[in-house]
């Protein structure tokens, strides 16, 4: 079935087509036209699933219809999946005049409040403190929310969120449609969705069948001379509980592995001239906790079936788009979810471009909070200076949209009456660094997190 016959207007069926689908996925069939149709939807389905574009084509397309104004919210548990969504909704609405913004936390919020008092977005993805914080200062008005979506509600609760939840179901009106996407659905969870949703339909979904679609990606733009340094903090946050670390050359994997180590992480080599059964012992390691990372090269990595690996951090872009697939197929292998991450320094721009036209679409550009970028140079063994703090407060961050697009004039309410700009952001493009985000909620004491615990990690259906 294409997506003309879901009922979607041409602008986003167009959109949707740029983005390289032909035909929807089963929970895009089944939820686009209850969306339409203005129910409430808990949607049983994880990352993977294609269960963005389910609720955010559909939200488009009411979007389209009326004035401007923050009319639909999309509440997500960390900023690579705030970042993710976003990006996806300004690819699918590249054919509109709607506009998307990203908030979260970690960052700071100037920016932030500049981004929705003078630029106003249509539709609004936020990690749930950073949305209190920037209405705590009236710097955004949820007057207007037509639609509210809850997205991996679970992972939220999981996470802390139930309280900062309800206190923005209470900001909210409550004529509204609300739309939850969960894999699982514990008792607060279920609390949570009483006081939320009215008379939901409900679209239960079977496990992704392509592996490597539950995965979210991220490219962190990073100095090729701070990437350990950067590796090194990208492995201390939220959720990073196996990694699996790839660098192009042996040598690297080796220079690499002993960074790590002085560095105070557990940290296993996968050479690529040892055997099966060695290779299979130092993931196994890695699967039941004695080692927090393996760093690979790729040939190292071929054969080897590696299921709960939490992220695949590519240290050094891949050569070829087919190996970055391959990599990336590491983590969210069937049923399971995953992230991706994607260390990119300026020489290795083109790269990423070749990555992203091979995949058809364009992975979210982030930044890491409090990460000195502009340091002098990596630190070898050194680490107790490096400030390890995420913030302290997980709500005192901000998000950056850098990409471009001149303001259209007043606040929010100003926009509400105004005409509708017509300098429309570009969709992500590679080489773009588009945000400043920061997972929340973040580790307050700023040290090394201990492994991560079992309720977060990310759980099955
Ligand atoms: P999600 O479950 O929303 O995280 O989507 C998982 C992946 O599937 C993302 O990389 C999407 O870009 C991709 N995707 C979503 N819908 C479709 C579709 N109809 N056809 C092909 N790929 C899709």
């Amino acid at each position: 079935m294409p997506f003309s016959r879901l009922g979607l207007p041409p602008p986003i069926v167009k959109g949707v087509r740029a983005v390289g689908y032909t035909d929807p996925t089963p929970i895009q069939i089944k939820a686009i036209p209850i969306v339409l149709g203005g129910h409430d939807l808990i949607g049983a389905a994880q990352t993977g699933t294609g269960k963005t574009a389910a609720f955010v084509l559909p939200i488009l397309a009411r979007l389209m219809k009326g004035n401007p104004a923050l009319r639909a919210l999309v509440l997500v548990p960390t900023r690579e999946l705030a970042a993710q969504v976003e990006t996806n909704a300004r690819d699918y609405a590249r054919f509109t005049q709607l506009r998307a913004g990203v908030v979260f936390g970690g960052v700071p919020i100037g920016p932030q409040e500049r981004m929705l008092r003078h630029e106003g977005v249509d539709l609004l993805v936020a990690t749930p403190g950073r949305l209190l914080d920037l209405h705590g200062r009236q710097s955004v008005s949820l007057d207007d929310i037509e639609v509210l979506v809850l997205d991996e509600a679970d992972r939220m609760v999981d996470m802390g969120f139930a309280p900062d939840l309800r206190r923005i179901l209470r900001l909210l009106p409550v004529r509204r449609q609300t739309l939850m996407f969960s894999a699982t659905m514990p008792p607060e969870l279920n609390r949570v969705a009483t006081e939320a949703l009215r008379q939901p339909q409900r679209v239960d979904l079977a496990p992704p069948s392509r592996p490597a679609a539950g995965i979210t990606q991220a490219i962190y733009p990073v100095s090729r001379h701070l990437k350990t340094e950067l590796l090194d903090q990208v492995l201390l946050g939220e959720g990073v509980s196996s990694a699996i670390v790839f660098t192009r050359t042996k040598r690297g994997a080796d220079r690499l592995t002993r960074s790590l180590q002085r560095r105070g992480h557990s940290v296993a080599a996968l050479h690529g001239d040892r055997s099966q059964g060695q290779r299979e012992k130092a993931l196994a390691d890695l699967k039941r906790g004695r080692v927090q990372v393996l760093v690979a090269t790729d040939i190292a990595s071929r054969g080897i079936d590696v299921e709960d690996i939490s992220h695949v951090i590519n240290f050094d872009v891949p050569h070829t788009p087919e190996d970055y697939v391959h990599r990336i197929g590491r983590t969210g292998r069937v049923q399971a979810v995953g992230d991706a991450f994607t260390l990119m320094s300026p020489e290795e721009k083109k790269d990423v471009a070749a990555i992203e036209r091979f995949l058809g679409r364009s992975i979210p550009r982030v930044m890491v909070p409090d990460f000195d970028y502009h340091q002098a140079g990596a630190r070898e063994g050194g680490r107790e200076d490096s400030p390890r703090s995420r913030g302290g407060d997980r709500r005192d961050g901000r998000s950056v949209n850098e990409r471009g697009g001149r303001p259209r004039g007043g606040g929010s309410g100003a926009r509400k009456n105004g005409a509708r700009g017509t300098d429309r952001p570009r969709p992500a493009t590679s080489g773009s660094p588009s945000y400043a985000p920061s997972a929340e909620p973040a580790d307050s004491h700023g040290r090394r997190r201990k492994r991560d615990a079992p309720s977060r990690r990310r759980r099955r259906l």
